[in-house]
């Protein structure tokens, strides 16, 4: 379908769950059968209906996110694959819940050239899983990442989880240990967070009060980057760790500003300087594919300076910085306030045309996004 146009990525967000995790603020719905086809069916549409734009770029990554692609079909994969026709060695993501997966489907999913999985762990603690509600155990975790190796896909992810409601430092350094016994090739590291609409959010009055004070929890991420560097992790952006070579393509292309497309309600996309959003509603979302309508259902294009602001903010996640004039090649030139912002800001390191987060940066990452934004 695709020349070798402009580099673009595609995310097809898929929007089922067997059961709501009480912390996820995803769009999610209860998995069937007969809406896994009416997914399938207007995702087929939107792709047609973007077929010029597609037809033109040079697709360089796909991503697989949700939700629970696990839970879809090997056939709704392959359809989707088939009217993208990527070229065989682009990096192809699939999401996997160790509660969903079979051997079977990831044999079939290799052979479909889906050549990266990221598998969500949270946690190697019995205990934690439980609090957060996942219907795994750290063994199944771990039989499903072996078993996910011996199929084929030697390129995995894992997300682990810190700040959760009664972790500690035994606990955690539990859970790292586990790490150094896997066959695995990227980390992804996120703390919890209670965010509007989740059952967490509800009972934060109470919960917030067993989650790790901000001693622990710097201890913890301390823990975390430095286990993670002994064993051959790099860390390469704010919260994801990579083996040489194994950094994730598709997701350097967000904090790059690489045009991508979303699939499917509520998925993102960044297109022509443009970012916006598709409807977070399945049903809406196949309406408005159904009736020649658009699915788009908020989209923003900064102006200058606050579009260059904004590019640097996200760039800045990446640990290896900026180079100041190829950043301004590709994008336009940094507004002169906020370069004096930077050279003067205490989180950035600044080596002639080169910027980076340095140590305090990295901690407070939040902090400069919004002074930049
Ligand atoms: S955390 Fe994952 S499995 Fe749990 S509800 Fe969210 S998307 Fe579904």
């Amino acid at each position: 379908m695709q020349t070798t146009g402009r580099d673009l990525s595609l995310y097809f967000h898929i929007p089922f769950c067997k059961k709501k995790c009480p912390y996820c603020h995803f769009y999610n719905i209860y998995y069937k059968t007969d809406l896994e086809k009416k997914y399938l069916k207007a995702i087929k549409i939107h792709l047609n209906d973007l077929k010029n734009i597609l037809q033109k770029s040079n697709i360089v990554s796909i991503y697989f996110g949700g939700g629970t692609p696990s839970l879809l079909s090997v056939n709704t994969i392959e359809d989707i694959l088939n009217i993208v026709n990527p070229k065989s060695n682009i990096e192809i993501t699939i999401e996997i819940n160790p509660e969903d997966f079979s051997k079977e489907k990831i044999k079939a999913l290799k052979a479909l050239n889906v050549n990266r999985a990221s598998v969500g762990v949270q946690s190697f603690d019995d205990n934690l899983l439980k609090i957060l509600q996942r219907r795994h155990s750290a063994k199944k975790a771990k039989e499903v990442i072996l078993d996910i190796y011996k199929c084929g896909i030697e390129n995995i992810s894992i997300d682990l989880m810190y700040d959760v409601i009664g972790q500690d430092i035994l606990s955690f350094q539990k859970t790292l240990d586990e790490v150094n016994l896997l066959d695995i090739t990227h980390i992804s590291l996120y703390n919890l967070t209670f965010e509007k609409g989740t059952l967490f959010y509800k009972n934060r009055k109470i919960l917030e009060k067993e989650v790790p004070k901000e001693t622990l929890s710097l201890e913890l991420l301390n823990l975390a980057t430095s286990s993670f560097e002994k064993l051959g992790f790099k860390r390469y952006e704010i919260s994801a760790f990579a083996k040489k070579g194994f950094e994730s393509f598709h997701n350097l292309g967000y904090w790059q500003a690489r045009d991508f497309l979303g699939f499917g309600p509520s998925a993102f996309s960044y297109f022509g300087e443009k970012r916006f959003q598709n409807v977070c509603n399945l049903q809406k979302y196949i309406e408005a594919l159904d009736s020649k309508k658009t699915v788009v259902d908020f989209e923003e294009k900064l102006k200058y300076p606050h579009n260059i602001n904004e590019l640097l903010a996200i760039h800045l996640r990446i640990v290896n910085g900026i180079d100041i004039i190829e950043f301004e090649k590709k994008n336009g030139s940094i507004p002169t306030k906020t370069l004096k912002k930077l050279k003067n800001s205490e989180f950035i390191a600044f080596d002639k045309n080169h910027i980076r987060l340095n140590e305090k940066g990295l901690l407070f990452y939040d902090t400069l996004a919004s002074e930049l934004i």
